[in-house]
């Protein structure tokens, strides 16, 4: 099944409130009650029988103890072995219950933030290649990231009415991704694109997952940007040359509802000659990269930081690629204080084409124009 066609079966067994607030919808259907998504979370460490009682309140719509000890990294929907979806549970319950991560006045502010930025379109030669979205995140990208063979003929768009505010499934307010996400992909659609390259994957999945799953027709293929860069590097042919590196991986906490791209990330290593070091906290063993706890928990969001950045150098990676734009402009300075290059992944991909040199990348912080 596509993953739209997949998403939108899964909204349809929803209740009729998280139809109205919720994410997709937890499927208690086909939830066995195993426990097996909470004793795997790795922001509490409950036993099996404490995990059950949990699913069990969530199941009820009741104010759970996981609610407030989430740190929405979404990794239980992923382990869960029957694809019931508890986190879509939980984000419901945590803005049903004013449980958020961020305080009001920053939650007001990300949304001004998100409302700002120009809307900036370069149009590519080529009407029959995708458009490149780079939605909010322009200043978060590496500089110049699209002044590459890479996207060579693309369409480059940016701006406020590109963004998906996936950024709401942090926050604790599903409501607002989900109030946004029409809008969104009518934005995207009136560029009349057959594809659109997603280079934050937020968008990706709201596109890809999201917006078919709440019954959003998508009139345009969405495209990972690792998925691109495949495609891409597969064209260059004998042009990219293998690094020869062993590089770490920081997953990005939203790709657990889009697992797959995950292996177009493999793809990435594998095409520019990368070992992707097999360190514990990657795939399912994933961890958050913790920009979300930085403001109410910033001890907790440091130890996050941390962890990766020593589990990356114990695994004898010499740099740690990044697929999502916050995680990169976020852990950029530890990266670099740690001795660990941080790369963007479109980056990876120009050093393999000789486009830049393999060295540190790390995000530069400049100005919103
Ligand atoms: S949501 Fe999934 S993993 Fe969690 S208890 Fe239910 S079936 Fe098990
Ligand atoms: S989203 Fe992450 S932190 Fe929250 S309950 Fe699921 S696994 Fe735990």
């Amino acid at each position: 099944m596509k993953a739209g066609a997949w998403a939108r079966a899964a909204w349809n067994t929803g209740s009729e409130i998280e139809q109205k607030t919720g994410l997709l919808m937890f499927d208690t259907d086909r939830c066995t009650e195993c426990g097996a998504c909470l004793t795997q979370c790795p922001s509490v460490q409950y036993s099996t029988e404490k995990a059950i009682a949990e699913i069990r309140e969530l199941k009820q719509f009741g104010q759970a103890d996981i609610l407030s000890a989430c740190i929405t990294c979404m990794a239980c929907n992923e382990s869960c072995p029957t694809g019931a979806r508890p986190f879509d549970r939980i984000s419901m319950l945590q803005e049903q219950h004013g449980i958020r991560l961020v305080s009001g006045s920053r939650a007001d502010m990300i949304e001004t933030q998100l409302n700002s930025v120009p809307k900036h379109i370069v149009v590519g030669g080529d009407s029959r290649l995708p458009a490149l979205s780079l939605c909010v995140m322009e200043q978060a990208l590496p500089q110049n990231m699209a002044v590459s063979a890479l996207f060579k003929g693309l369409t480059i768009v940016s701006g406020s009415p590109y963004y998906s505010r996936v950024v709401h499934l942090h926050t604790g307010m599903p409501s607002l991704t989900r109030e946004h996400a029409a809008r969104f992909i009518e934005n995207l659609a009136d560029l009349g694109r057959k594809e659109i390259v997603f280079a934050h994957d937020d968008c990706y999945v709201m596109a890809a997952v999201l917006a078919p799953g709440y019954g959003i027709d998508v009139p345009f293929m969405a495209v990972h940007l690792a998925d691109w860069l495949c495609r891409a590097l597969a064209e260059k042919g004998t042009e990219v040359k293998l690094l020869g590196k062993r590089i770490a991986f920081q997953r990005p906490c939203i790709t657990r509802l889009a697992p797959w791209t995950d292996r177009c990330v493999d793809t990435v290593f594998r095409l520019t000659g990368v070992e992707r070091a097999a360190r514990t906290y990657d795939g399912m063993n994933a961890l958050c990269c913790g920009i979300g706890l930085m403001e109410k928990y910033p001890e907790r969001s440091r130890e996050l930081v941390q962890k990766n950045i020593a589990d990356a150098l114990k695994h004898g990676a010499e740099a740690m690629v990044f697929g999502c734009p916050s995680c990169y402009a976020f852990m950029s300075g530890p990266c670099m204080e740690a001795g660990l290059a941080p790369i963007f992944i479109s980056d990876l991909a120009r050093m393999a084409l000789g486009e830049i040199p393999f060295e540190p990348r790390p995000h530069i912080r400049r100005d919103i124009a």
